[in-house]
Formats: C-alpha cells, sequence, structure tokens
C-alpha cells in the first residue's frame, strides 16, 4: 500500500559519513553541529530568531511559557489536529477553549474565535492542519485588535506561505516539527520562531533547565526552571544533511498538490478545499471532501493506495472534558474530509492512476 506519509532521508553517501563524523569526534551534546544547523533553519526561514528544540511538542511548550501561560489563563484551540497542539497546552494547566473550524476548509474560523474571547484569553493557537494555511488575513486583524497573541503551529506546514513569504516570522511565535512523518525529519526535533527577538534569549535559558549558556555554569544562577528541550550534535548534524534537501522535497508535495487541485476540480462527490487568500499551502497531505468516505477509502484500498482522515478530532479526550462545547461546523467536516497521499514518494504515473481511478467513481 502506497502511505499517506513515509519520511525522506538524505542519500546514504551523504548522511553516513557526516553522522560518524559527529559520533565519534568526542562531542555529541549541543555545540558546533546543533548550532550550525539552527543557523540553517534561520535561513532556509528566513528569519534569524530560531532556536532548534527536541520535537514539535517542546517548541509549542516553550511558545505557551514564554507567555507565561498557566492555571486560570484560556487558550483558544482547535480540535482539528494532531493531539500534541493540545497537551502541549493542558501541561501549562491552562483551560482550552475550543472554537469552531470552517467547514469549507476544516481550519479555525476566525469569527468563531472571536466569538469565544475572553478577558482570560492569553494566546490563539493555530494550526496550519495539512500544510493548508489558516486566514491569516483575519486572524492578524484579531491579534491586532485585542492584542492576543498567536502561536501558529506550524508541524504540518513547513514551506508554506503567506503573503508570498516563507511561514514563520508572521506571528509571535510559529512552531515546527522535524519528527518522523513531517516533511523534514532529523528523526525527532523541532524548532521556535519568533517574531519579536527579546523572546528569544528568555526561552533559549528555558530551552536548557534555566541555565544561560553564555555564563559560566558557577557564575549561573536560575531564575526560573526550565526544561532539557535542545538538541544533541547528532540531531544537528543530521539537520544539516536534510535541510540541503529540503526545498526539493517540499516542492514535490506542492506539485503533486496542485496537480490534485487540478484535475479533480469538479468531480462528482468531491468538494475541493479552498485557499485562503494570500495562502499558499505545501500540501503535507492531500486533503478534500468526499461522498460516501468509507467506500472511497475502499475504492483506493483496491489501487493500494491508502486514503485515510488520518486524525482523531482531540475534543473527544476525557482530558479534555471540561472544555467539550458544541461545534457543528467540525461535526460536518470530520465525517467527510479524507486524505490521500500527496508527498515526494507519489510519483506522476501514481498520481494520475489515483485521479483517474476517482474519476470512475465509488
Ligand atoms: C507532529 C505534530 C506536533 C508535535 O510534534 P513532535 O515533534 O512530534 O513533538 C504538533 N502539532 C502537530 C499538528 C503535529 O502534527
Amino acid at each position: 500500500m502506497l502511505p499517506l506519509v513515509k519520511p525522506y532521508i538524505a542519500p546514504r553517501d551523504e548522511m553516513m559519513p557526516a553522522i560518524e563524523k559527529v559520533l565519534y569526534s568526542g562531542y555529541i551534546a549541543e555545540g558546533e553541529a546543533a548550532w550550525n544547523f539552527e543557523d540553517g533553519l534561520k535561513d532556509f526561514l528566513d528569519n534569524p530568531n530560531i532556536l532548534a528544540v527536541q520535537s514539535g511538542t517542546a517548541a509549542l511548550h516553550l511558545a505557551l511559557l514564554s507567555l507565561n501561560i498557566e492555571p486560570g489563563d484560556e487558550v483558544i484551540s482547535t480540535p482539528m489536529t494532531s493531539e500534541p497542539t493540545n497537551t502541549a497546552i493542558a501541561i501549562t494547566g491552562a483551560k482550552i477553549v475550543w472554537a469552531d473550524v470552517d467547514p469549507n476548509t476544516g481550519l479555525l474560523d476566525p469569527e468563531s474565535v472571536r466569538e469565544k474571547i475572553t478577558e482570560r484569553t492569553r494566546a490563539i493557537m493555530l494550526v496550519h492542519y495539512a500544510g493548508m494555511v489558516c486566514n491569516m488575513n483575519e486572524f492578524n486583524k484579531i491579534s491586532d485588535e485585542t492584542g492576543i497573541p498567536i502561536i501558529e503551529d506550524a508541524a504540518h506546514a513547513l514551506g508554506a506561505r503567506y503573503q508570498g513569504k516563507i511561514i514563520g516570522s508572521n506571528s509571535r511565535f510559529t512552531c515546527f516539527s522535524f519528527q518522523a512523518i513531517k516533511h523534514m525529519t532529523t528523526v525527532d526535533g523541532g524548532a521556535i520562531a519568533f517574531k519579536n527577538p527579546e523572546d528569544v534569549a528568555p526561552a533559549r535559558k528555558l530551552r536548557w533547565f534555566g541555565l544561560d549558556k553564555k555564563v559560566s555554569r558557577l557564575e549561573n544562577d536560575i531564575t526560573r526552571a526550565g526544561y532539557k528541550y535542545g538538541i544533541n550534535n547528532l540531531t544537528g548534524i543530521i539537520g544539516q544533511i536534510q535541510l540541503k534537501h529540503t526545498q526539493e522535497i517540499i516542492d514535490q508535495y506542492i506539485a503533486n498538490g496542485k496537480f490534485y487541485d487540478g484535475t479533480l476540480k469538479g468531480l462528482s462527490g468531491i468538494t475541493l478545499v479552498p485557499y485562503y487568500k494570500y495562502t499558499e499551502p505545501s500540501y503535507w497531505l492531500y486533503t478534500m471532501k468526499v461522498e460516501d468516505r468509507d467506500n472511497f477509502i475502499r475504492l483506493m484500498e483496491s489501487i493500494n493506495i491508502t486514503a485515510s482522515p488520518l486524525h482523531h478530532r482531540s475534543d473527544t479526550h476525557s482530558v479534555f472534558a471540561d472544555s467539550k462545547c458544541d461545534l457543528p461546523n467540525l461535526e460536518d467536516w470530520y465525517n467527510k474530509y479524507v486524505h490521500i497521499p500527496c508527498g515526494w514518494w507519489v510519483d506522476e504515473e501514481t498520481r494520475s492512476k489515483i485521479v483517474e481511478t476517482i474519476k470512475r467513481g465509488w
């Protein structure tokens, strides 16, 4: 079966000598290789204010900690995501307030978010689900009008664009994941991109127990307990080698996504997702709504293609029971959406076969 997700690893003859060199160098903790990777991310994301971290979850947690979010606070979020978006909020003790999605896209609906704002709202968590970019024109307006900061969970959206610029410097915080199945993987890893340079130094301390790496251990004074969220040199070297290929790989996701956009348009039984003004998705998964989803999935299975909704809505987990509320648009979306493979492993012949099969009906 052709999978929905698959790790891209740079060629062995590039990757293995580089790993071997670092692994036996005598220094495998956070050092040159980690920092060079971080510099590579700064170039890639066109933002000098970046911290590489152990995971996307760590990036989200650091963003929330940077805002001093704690019990009694509220964070508006979406259930239409992978669980870590919301477990990261839960571990701060803040209350998650669900907003509804736009039924056309499955992405958070700005109008619903506006309705959920209270005097306790401390952040809005946006997820660029499956590589589609949220309605940033509207969300920027909300943030400007209310002063409430936005955290973008861009774990699915490396390489996506807003107003022509790569995602990673629009909102106060943008969080990326380099976990095994994302556009770019370092086996595990992540990054947090900051809009305000002054947010970097405190987060850098929280990344390493609360210690300041620039000051000697003996002179260090921890004023706020931090975490062990930094990356080691092995992750760093893997990331450096991976980054050399990342744009090319993302371009393949995008080319396949655009092919589906063009060829599936207007077919009966399918509703394509409209993309918001000034946004360009990076198509981590190809997303659409289909009639009779079970039969659609069976049709894809019959030609050895995985099709699936993939994610479980977060609001049904017991741990989020206190946040339960009616989300009628999510209901509608959740019963119809499906993903088909769209990544670098889908070649031209396969994507044509997928479209031809869909055209025959299910
Ligand atoms: C993968 C993912 C994360 C978490 O990333 P990890 O690197 O696995 O911690 C967060 N949010 C979303 C939407 C994800 O898909």
